[in-house]
């Protein structure tokens, strides 16, 4: 019987995982899950993250029957030393498509060639291999709509079953999930673990409970943060609770109109273009993908930055979504946008510090996602939103918010603001301030900025650049 060691990594799942599939089917099989302690800043997981991953692994665990051997540290020596000592014949995991994971993959490759041990990577996590997708000279796209139209031109392979009783190799030496000393101490972790169950079968259950009630009407009501439209999937997908797979077939097979399914497959398809862009351009997370805005003149406003981050900038869409964030560690994509927006282009911060706080606070906190996301509001990434859109905080509140119940959910200090003032309370009237119990400055912040003063800057420092890349 072959002896496989297979690495878990962001593919915390038991079905549809094809590399462990593969290892169980083919004899005895070693789980094995070690917390990388080498890997650079932008990698190490952030503190919502590190949350999710501890309560992710004890479901792993359990799935496992408590056969996942658990490690901290270096993961090449802890491979090494586990395949001698279990005498393993076979290393497999899943692909990851990150810079730091691929030349990991490729250091652990020759290595195990050299000992004659077998390695195999699996694709399980995207759609497709980023290489698969090119324009016929054989470039990679930089667009997301011919990136799309290609992409649909492959199928989508079905998901692979659960593997039925698999052979253990019985480990010795494991930590537990607590070893890992990943929940954070302060009891923000509590507040936020408290929204969000965790694991494979969280994630099955909230997708069928999105295929029931949000699906429909998705298209539209994915840009309302007070609705229940999106499917917050991303963390389950951001650990590989749930694979994409799963989640395409799901949805094709569900019953709703075709322009809701086909808006969410092409949101899916972002997260797939996302990695695409990683894939072909390794310094996404760093390194402006337009050089041109290397010349911009961002600045440092440390105080700034921090009402950003307290959600106590005075606008209170703003505030209500990085207090969403804080809280819950997710923020609706509406929301994403228009507190970045707010940061690169108001505020004129460079969008390194907005992903640093993303990559912090997001329970589904993505290396490729979260980079592409931040680079397509500043502007500097591939089919980025143009600079010069510059999102009007009243606007969205007038668009996105008519009601204010997103606003007054997150932001009780101004439940009683007529909606009229809700964007903007400083130009309510004192005596509608004093009626609804806010009193700026003292409950609730006044503006830290002038929001068309801070437009004009944003739109002169952008002229300042130039055209050419
Ligand atoms: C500045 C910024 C930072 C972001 N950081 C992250 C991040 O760290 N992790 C992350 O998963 N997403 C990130 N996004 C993308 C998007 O906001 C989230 O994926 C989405 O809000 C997750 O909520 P949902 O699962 O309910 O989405 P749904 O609307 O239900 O979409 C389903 C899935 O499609 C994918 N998706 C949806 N919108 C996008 C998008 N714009 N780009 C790429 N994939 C998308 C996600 O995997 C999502 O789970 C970021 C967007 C911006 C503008």
């Amino acid at each position: 019987m072959q002896k496989t060691l297979f690495l878990f990594r962001d593919d915390l799942r038991l079905e549809d995982n094809p590399g462990y599939f593969a290892a169980c089917e083919k004899g005895k099989v070693l789980p094995v899950y070690i917390l990388d302690d080498l890997a650079p800043k932008v990698y190490a997981k952030g503190a919502a993250s590190m949350l999710w991953l501890h309560h992710s692994l004890l479901d792993l665990k359990k799935s496992l029957e408590n056969h996942l051997h658990i490690d901290k540290g270096d993961p090449e020596e802890i491979l090494i030393s586990l395949i001698e000592k279990e005498k393993i014949d076979a290393v497999y995991m899943s692909a990851s498509f990150a810079p730091w994971y691929r030349s990991f993959d490729g250091k652990i490759e020759k290595i195990l060639k050299k000992k004659g041990t077998e390695f195999s990577l699996f694709n399980s996590s995207y759609l497709r291999h980023p290489e698969e997708v090119v324009k016929d000279c054989g470039k990679p796209f930089s667009v997301f709509s011919p990136f799309k139209r290609k992409s649909y031109k492959f199928s989508v392979r079905k998901p692979f079953p659960k593997p039925k009783e698999p052979h253990w190799i019985k480990s010795k030496g494991s930590l537990q999930v607590d070893d890992l000393a990943l929940l954070p101490t302060r009891p923000w972790g509590k507040t936020v673990a408290s929204h969000w169950e965790f694991g494979e079968k969280a994630a099955h259950k909230k997708l069928n409970v999105f295929l029931k009630r949000g699906l429909h009407g998705y298209k539209k009501g994915r840009d309302f943060p007070a609705l229940e439209h999106t499917s917050r999937l991303s963390p389950h997908l951001a650990f590989g609770e749930i694979s994409p797979f799963q989640i395409w077939h799901a949805v094709e097979k569900a019953d709703a109109p075709e322009k809701d399914v086909e808006h969410f497959l092409s949101e899916i398809t972002w997260r797939e273009f996302s990695y695409y862009l990683l894939y072909h351009y390794p310094p996404l997370p760093e390194k402006n993908f337009q050089k041109k805005f290397d010349r911009f003149p961002w600045q440092t406003h440390t105080k700034l930055l921090s009402a950003w981050e307290k959600g106590e900038t005075g606008y209170p869409i703003i505030d209500a979504g990085m207090r969403q964030l804080w809280q819950t560690g997710y923020l609706h994509n509406r929301l994403r946008m228009t507190v970045g927006s707010f940061l690169v282009k108001n505020l004129l911060i460079h969008w390194h510090k907005g992903r640093d706080w993303f990559w912090d606070t997001l329970v589904d906190a993505d290396i490729a996602n979260n980079s592409a996301g931040w680079q397509w509001i500043a502007g500097s990434g591939a089919d980025a939103a143009p600079y010069f859109r510059i999102f009007s905080p009243k606007s969205q509140v007038e668009r996105f918010d008519p009601e204010g119940e997103y606003i007054r959910h997150f932001l009780p200090e101004l439940k009683d603001l007529p909606q009229k003032y809700l964007a903007e309370p400083w130009q309510a009237p004192e005596d509608v301030l004093r009626k609804a119990g806010v009193c700026l400055g003292k409950n609730y912040p006044e503006p830290i900025i002038d929001i068309q003063e801070s437009r004009k800057k944003a739109l002169a420092a952008f002229q300042s650049i130039g055209k050419t890349t």
